[in-house]
C-alpha cells in the first residue's frame, strides 16, 4: 500500500525536478552521439536506427491494377445493367494483358494489371458467365459475361504510384525501422538499408545478497531480477548488451567492474549502490574512474540516480569515455527510471527526439488521496471503459505491479486524484518503443 506521507522531514538538499534531469542528460549524451553507420539487409534491420533517408525509385504500385477478382472493362460499354460481353482474354496476377479490345471483357485476378484500354473492374460476385449462343465457348474459349451492375469509372482499381510516386522519400533519416516500416522500404525495393552502428551497452548488477535464479536462494538472498529486466529493455532497444553479472558490494571490484564495461562499451548501465549507505560503492568508484554527478531526482519510484562518464583503458583522449547511469537497486525503480532516463540518453545518443512520449488524458477509476511530495509513476491498466485502473501495491519493489501494468500515470508533486480525475497515461508501448 502507499505508505502514509511523512509528517515531518529532516532539512534534506533540495531534489532535482525529472525534467532538469532529463535535460542534463539529454545535454551530458550529445557529445556521445553515435557516428557510425553501416548499411545492412533490410531483412536484418529490425529496430535499427536508420542514418540516411530512404527514396523511392519507382512508382507503387508500379502500374494500376485490381484489387478485385472479376472482369476489366471499359464503363462506357456496360451502359446498363444485364450487358453480355464477350471475354477476350485472362490475366492472372503477375502476367501483363494485351490492350482491351473495345466491346469486350477482361477475366482477372486480384493484383493483376489492368490491361491498357480498361477503366474499372467488375467483381466477380456481380457478373456470371453465360454460354455463347451456339454452345461452344466464344473466340479463345473464354465465353462471355454477363455484367449485372453498371460499373463507375475507376472503381477496383489501384492507380499506379497511389501508394508511392518515384523520387519521393519514403523514410527519414533517424527513424526507428519497425516491422511496416521494414515492409515499405522492401515495397520500393530497398534490399539494404543505411542505419547507425548499434550502442555498446555494458550492464552490471551490485549487491553480495543476489544469486541467478536457478542457483538455491542462500539465507538473506534474493535472486537478481533487474538483471533481466534490465538485459531485456536493452535488448528490446536494440542496444549490443556486454552481461558483466553480479559484482559484490566492494570498491575495489567495482572499479574493476567499471574498467572493463568501459572498455568496450558506450554506455554503462547498473543497479543498485547508488545511494549513501557505506555499502553502496558505485559512486566513490565511478569518481575514481571518471566523473560524476549524483541525483536526488523528485520522483516516485527512482529517487536516486547517477550519471557520469567513465574513462576507457588508455586514458588517450581518443579512447574516450563511456557514459555511465547509475539505476537503483528496487525492481520498480530500475525498471521505471529505465524508461524515463535511460532511454532518454539511448535516444539523445542515437540522435532521435529524447522528448517523453506526450501524455494522454485518461479518467482515473481509482482513488489517490495521499499523493507524495514527488512527483509519481503509478502502474495503472486501462480497462474496457477506457478509464484507469491502479495495481494496489505502488511500493518500488513489487515487480508484479510492473508486469500488470499497460502504463504509467505521471503525477505531479503532491496532486491527489479523486475517481473521474483527469490524470497524464504513458502507455508502456510507447515508452518500451523508445
Ligand atoms: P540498493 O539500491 O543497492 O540499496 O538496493 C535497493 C533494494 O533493491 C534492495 O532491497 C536490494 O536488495 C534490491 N536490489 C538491488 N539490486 C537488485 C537486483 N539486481 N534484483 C533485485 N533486487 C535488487
Ligand atoms: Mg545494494
Amino acid at each position: 500500500m502507499n505508505a502514509p506521507a511523512p509528517q515531518a522531514r529532516p532539512a534534506a538538499r533540495a531534489l532535482l525536478s525529472l525534467d532538469d534531469a532529463l535535460a542534463r542528460l539529454v545535454a551530458g549524451s550529445l557529445p556521445h552521439a553515435l557516428a557510425q553507420t553501416e548499411t545492412i539487409s533490410t531483412f536484418e534491420a529490425l529496430g535499427r536506427v536508420l542514418a540516411a533517408d530512404v527514396r523511392s525509385m519507382l512508382d507503387v504500385p508500379p502500374a494500376d491494377n485490381t484489387s478485385m477478382d472479376g472482369y476489366a472493362v471499359r464503363a462506357a460499354d456496360v451502359p446498363a445493367a444485364g450487358t453480355v460481353l464477350p471475354v477476350s482474354q485472362r490475366i492472372p496476377a503477375g502476367v501483363v494483358g494485351e490492350p482491351l479490345a473495345p466491346g469486350t471483357a477482361a477475366r482477372i485476378f486480384t493484383g493483376a494489371q489492368v490491361p491498357p484500354g480498361a477503366d474499372a473492374v467488375v467483381m466477380q460476385e456481380q457478373c456470371e458467365a453465360v454460354p455463347d449462343p451456339d454452345g461452344a465457348s466464344g473466340a479463345g474459349g473464354l465465353g462471355r459475361v454477363r455484367i449485372q451492375a453498371i460499373p463507375e469509372a475507376g472503381q477496383w482499381v489501384r492507380w499506379r504510384g497511389e501508394d508511392v510516386c518515384a523520387g519521393a522519400t519514403v523514410l527519414v533519416r533517424g527513424t526507428r525501422l519497425t516491422p511496416q516500416a521494414l515492409g515499405l522500404a522492401a515495397s520500393v525495393g530497398a534490399g539494404t538499408l543505411t542505419v547507425l552502428r548499434r550502442p555498446r551497452v555494458a550492464l552490471f548488477s551490485t549487491g553480495d545478497e543476489l544469486v541467478m535464479p536457478g542457483e538455491p536462494l542462500k539465507p538473506g538472498a534474493i535472486y537478481n531480477s533487474n538483471r533481466f529486466t534490465l538485459r531485456g529493455l536493452l535488448q528490446a532497444g536494440g542496444c549490443e548488451v556486454s552481461d558483466f553479472g553480479i559484482v559484490p558490494d566492494r570498491l575495489d571490484a567495482t572499479r574493476q567492474a567499471l574498467q572493463r564495461a568501459a572498455a568496450g562499451s558506450d554506455l554503462i548501465v547498473t543497479s543498485g549502490g547508488v545511494s549513501v549507505g557505506e555499502e553502496d560503492h558505485l559512486r566513490p568508484a565511478v569518481r575514481a574512474e571518471g566523473r560524476i554527478e549524483n541525483w536526488q531526482i523528485a520522483m516516485k519510484p527512482g529517487k536516486p540516480l547517477a550519471f557520469g562518464a567513465v574513462r576507457r583503458p588508455g586514458g588517450s583522449a581518443q579512447a574516450g569515455e563511456a557514459l555511465f547511469v547509475g539505476l537503483p537497486g528496487n525492481p520498480v525503480s530500475s525498471y521505471v527510471t529505465f524508461l524515463l532516463c535511460v532511454s532518454t540518453v539511448l535516444r539523445a545518443m542515437q540522435g532521435l527526439d529524447p522528448a517523453l512520449p506526450a501524455p494522454l488524458p485518461l479518467a482515473a477509476a481509482f482513488d489517490w488521496p495521499r499523493p507524495d511530495k514527488r512527483r509519481e509513476f503509478l502502474r495503472v491498466r486501462l480497462n474496457a471503459e477506457g478509464a484507469l485502473e491502479l495495481f494496489p501495491n505502488q511500493s518500488s519493489g513489487v515487480l508484479t505491479s510492473a508486469v500488470w501494468a499497460d502504463g504509467l500515470v505521471d503525477n505531479p508533486a503532491g496532486r491527489s486524484i479523486a475517481r473521474g480525475d483527469k490524470v497524464r497515461y504513458l502507455p508502456l508501448a510507447e515508452l518500451l518503443a523508445r
